[in-house]
């Protein structure tokens, strides 16, 4: 018999360490959780969530404008910026509080406080001892900024979501997915937006003609988006209102103001004050835990899970993660998680679905492929007069036909994508595509009927020799 207090002893309540511990806690194990901060962490609290509320908020901005080329008359339209975050954090709350009935519910009990590792088995929360045989550490990342002359003045996507008021001038530094929804959300509620990034075009990783679409999209729109930007100091001025702005200085000599400057340069693994040393625990020169393919650190019984592990720092990866762990420690089975095809969004506006292979990934790992694309303007924009394009393309293994990759900008793309995602991971052919009726008129049948690949541009080179 075990002489410990518990069998699972889960290290933060997000969306992994929640699922784990029920799942965990179904199978019969005494489980604990702690928590220091908010049930449902990043996602449910300062990240996916929220996000995608603000998201819909933003998105009525053009929806009013669209409305009058179908005939209707839209009056005055006034946004209530305290409203929207008042009824987001009403909703935040209500998900907080369903986390906390699922996890008490599973039969897990939650310690509040910041845990502290003292031992490979022992965990302190809040000036109390508990035993575990098995510790799960899933306490996530948190935003990670670089520090220069004035730092101290920049916001994250942590502070942004409680803004008590709407800047009307805004700054956003990074050229991840945080950076682009943010611009988005800031820009169709009224804001001045300029986008800065480092590098010579954004979104790095993802297929490069997504990139130039989305980049294209953003400044028709408005958007000031700037790249080969570094921002050199930030100072605080106070206005002729009272109220604080900031001149943004860059390398480049020219200066932004912005009432706003909000940093989206990357989440760093939250490991700081773990007691991981004590309990033996490495970590890699970021912060992050290495694990196996079975979640194991160094130490055999102590696990981790999600972003902390810095591998896929999406919600949906880590709750795969917690529910295949706990599966694997308490109900033996053969749940594993996947690390390929992972689909992904970018709640941008227009909007990124993409899974599989960038073309350049795919020219890599295959060496020839097919390309179809497609970019058009959405029916709905016919009439409402919007200039918006949409793009898709599939990127397909010449020899094998398989489609490795399938990409979109535009419209409900996380929507669209999320179904050919399980195409994908079945290996679908270019055959099984063209062989798939399409749904009239819809903006996805696109993918089912794109003909013919577009011109190999290798192929065309050796031609013209
Ligand atoms: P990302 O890692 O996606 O992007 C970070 C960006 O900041 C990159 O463009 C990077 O440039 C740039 N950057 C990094 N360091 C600096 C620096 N010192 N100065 C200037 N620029 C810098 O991080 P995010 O913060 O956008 O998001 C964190 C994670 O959260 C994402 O990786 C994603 O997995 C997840 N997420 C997912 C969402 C979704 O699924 N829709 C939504 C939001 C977040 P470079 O490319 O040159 O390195």
């Amino acid at each position: 018999m075990t002489s410990y207090d518990y069998d699972f002893f889960v290290i933060g309540a997000g969306s992994g360490g929640t699922r784990a511990a029920r799942i965990a806690a179904g199978h019969g194990a005494r489980v604990a959780v702690a928590e220091d901060r908010y049930l449902g962490g990043t996602c449910v609290n300062v990240g996916c969530v929220p996000k995608k509320l603000l998201v819909y908020a933003a998105h009525y901005a053009e929806d009013f404008g669209d409305a009058e080329g179908f005939g209707w008359t839209v009056g005055e339209r006034s946004h209530d910026w305290s409203k929207l975050i008042a009824n987001k954090n009403t909703e935040i709350e209500r998900l907080n509080g369903i986390y906390k009935r699922l996890i008490e519910g599973s039969g897990a009990h939650i310690h509040w406080g910041r845990a502290t590792l003292i031992d490979d088995h022992t965990v302190e929360v809040d000036g109390q001892r508990f035993t575990a045989d098995k510790i799960l550490v899933a306490v996530g990342g948190w935003p990670s900024v670089p520090e220069f002359p004035g730092s101290e003045h920049i916001v994250t996507s942590n502070e942004a979501f409680y803004l008590e008021e709407m800047p009307k001038r805004v700054v956003i530094v990074g050229g991840g997915y945080i950076a682009v929804e943010f611009a988005g959300i800031f820009h169709n509620l009224g804001a001045e937006v300029c986008q800065l990034y480092r590098g010579e075009l954004f979104l790095r990783g993802f297929d490069e003609d997504v990139r130039r679409f989305l980049a294209e999209e953003m400044i028709k729109k408005g958007i000031d988006l700037r790249f080969d930007a570094q921002v050199s100091a930030i100072t605080r001025k106070d206005g002729a209102d009272g109220k604080p702005y900031f001149i943004v200085d860059l390398a480049d000599l020219e200066s932004i103001e912005a009432d706003l400057v909000m940093y989206a340069t990357g989440r760093a693994p939250k490991t700081d004050g773990l007691g991981l040393e004590a309990a033996g625990v490495k970590t890699d020169d970021k912060g992050a835990i290495p694990v196996d393919e079975a979640w194991r650190t160094n130490v055999p019984n102590i696990y981790a899970i999600g972003d902390v592990t810095d591998r896929i720092q999406l919600t949906p990866v880590a709750i795969a993660e917690g529910h295949a762990l706990a599966d694997a420690l308490f109900n033996p089975s053969s749940r594993r998680v996947s690390y390929e095809n992972v689909p992904s969004a970018v709640f941008s506006q227009p909007s990124i679905g993409t899974v599989g292979l960038t073309e350049a990934e795919a020219r890599e790992r295959f060496g020839a492929v097919d390309i179809y694309r497609s970019s058009f303007r959405p029916m709905k924009h016919t009439m409402s007069g919007r200039d918006e394009h949409g793009l898709m393309k599939l990127v397909v293994d010449r020899e094998s036909q398989k489609v490795v990759g399938l990409h979109m900008v535009g419209p409900e793309a996380g929507e669209i994508v999320q179904g050919f995602a399980v195409a994908i991971k079945m290996g679908a052919t270019k055959a099984d595509f063209d062989a798939t009726v399409g749904i009239h008129p819809t903006a996805a049948e696109e993918f089912v009927t794109m003909r013919e690949p577009i011109p190999d541009p290798e192929e065309e080179a050796q031609a013209a020799e």
